[in-house]
């Protein structure tokens, strides 16, 4: 196996179980690695520090997958991962038959996700590295799952970065367009092939279950960004009233409402529209809700972007307090680890500031459990929700 040396200093973040080495910190190779080749890192001295796959051109170029020297990264190595995977979200007793099975890093199987929708399977691949053990991966997930499909969803902008591409579509068995999955006493509707990520928001899960106490009977309650009605369903099986449900793709609106009935749950109003148009002519014309969600997609893919997102949160929040009733409350999310729980906290203070309305924090949410995240790497904690109650 090709050795690589990295530069003094760099091991203490190695050994500390950081799970990434940068280009620049790479010294020198026993031979020229190719893309993708598997590889031993070495501290300047030679020590052993961990085993990967190797993208050199890439600015992430090795993904550690062990630290341990007795476990090199072979065909076993990848199932035993899989199975500690599986028998972690056993242990979870997650009250679904929709769950991340891999997550990445999380999983220390960096570059996999594996996501399942009761008997299929959809799988995405982040890096030119876990791309090439793909033939290790899809037999050990065919044998330990038993699916009656797999689907392959990764993003055509990522492989082409990554230098690889895609195979996309169906991979084994066969996987309909529409999957029914459950979630606690929903049943919701699964776009693999043409839904947003993988075909479910998953991480949201936590969220949608937590949102529920903060619904009475009757409540007026508005749900934006709602997608396939995660929120809005789930408001209605807590007994509220009238909702409201706002999303932008047709799409996603199309399965709302066919979830809706899937679950025989009238009284969702569902409304295709821009977010920030509606919220500002709810505002105008003094709409007032008990319980109000917004859970809207990443505004910050990069640092760079950070400024312009909170200026989105601060509008989407000022006009959230606006329309919340007093007493009532308000849920925010974030899915970018770029814009973080105190970003979310401090924006909700200068809205609640300019809108005069004193806020209280009743509840915070994360990805939920099936997506563990890395400590040496906390911006793996990318989901947060905030609960205020307004008063
Ligand atoms: N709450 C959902 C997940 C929301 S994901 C759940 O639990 O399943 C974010 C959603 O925002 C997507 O469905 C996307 O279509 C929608 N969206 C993106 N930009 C929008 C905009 N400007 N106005 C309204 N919806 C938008």
């Amino acid at each position: 196996m090709i050795q690589v040396r990295v530069k003094p200093g760099v091991e203490e973040r190695i050994s500390g179980f950081f799970p990434w080495v940068y280009k620049p910190e790479i010294i020198g190779y026993s031979k020229p690695p190719q893309k993708g080749d598997l590889v031993v890192v070495r501290d300047f001295g030679g020590k052993f520090l961990g085993y990967g796959y190797i993208n050199p051109s890439a600015s992430i170029s090795i993904r550690i997958l062990s630290f341990d020297k007795e476990e090199p990264i072979n065909q076993e190595l990848i199932r035993k991962r899989l199975e500690q995977a599986l028998e972690y979200r056993k242990r979870l007793k997650i009250n679904s038959n929709a769950y991340r099975l891999v997550h990445s890093e999380g999983d220390l199987l960096p570059g996999l996700v594996v996501d399942i929708y009761g008997e299929y399977v959809v799988v995405e691949f982040t890096t030119y590295g876990m791309n090439r053990l793909r033939d290790w991966v899809i037999p050990a997930l065919i044998d330990l799952l038993k699916p009656r499909g797999i689907y392959e969803k990764t993003d055509e902008y990522v492989a082409s970065a990554e230098g690889f591409r895609e195979k996309g579509g169906v991979i084994y068995g066969e996987v309909p367009e529409e999957v029914i999955i459950w979630e606690y006493d929903l049943e919701f509707i699964v776009n693999i092939p043409q839904g947003q990520k993988t075909g479910f928001f998953l991480d949201q899960r936590w969220a949608r279950r937590l949102i529920r106490s903060f619904v009475r009977p009757g409540d007026e309650c508005l749900d934006v960004f709602c997608h396939t009605g995660g929120f809005a369903l789930s408001m209605k099986k807590a007994g509220a009233g009238r909702v409201i449900a706002i999303d932008i793709s047709e799409l996603a609106l199309e399965t709302a409402k066919k979830n809706a009935g899937l679950n025989q749950i009238e009284g969702i109003e569902w409304i295709n529209a821009n977010a920030f148009d509606l919220l500002r002519q709810f505002h105008k014309e003094g709409r007032k809700f008990d319980l109000v969600v917004i859970d809207p997609p990443s505004f910050a893919k990069n640092r760079a972007s950070v400024p312009n997102a909170l200026r989105g949160y601060k509008e989407l929040l000022v006009r959230g307090l606006h329309l919340t009733k007093p007493g009532g409350y308000l849920a925010i999310y974030s899915c970018s680890f770029h814009i973080t729980r105190e970003h979310l906290l401090e924006v909700l203070a200068s809205a609640g500031k300019d809108t005069r309305r004193q806020v209280r924090i009743v509840a915070e949410s994360f990805q939920d459990l099936d997506h563990p995240w890395v400590l040496q790497m906390p911006n793996t904690l990318y989901l947060k929700g905030i609960y205020a109650e307004v008063l």
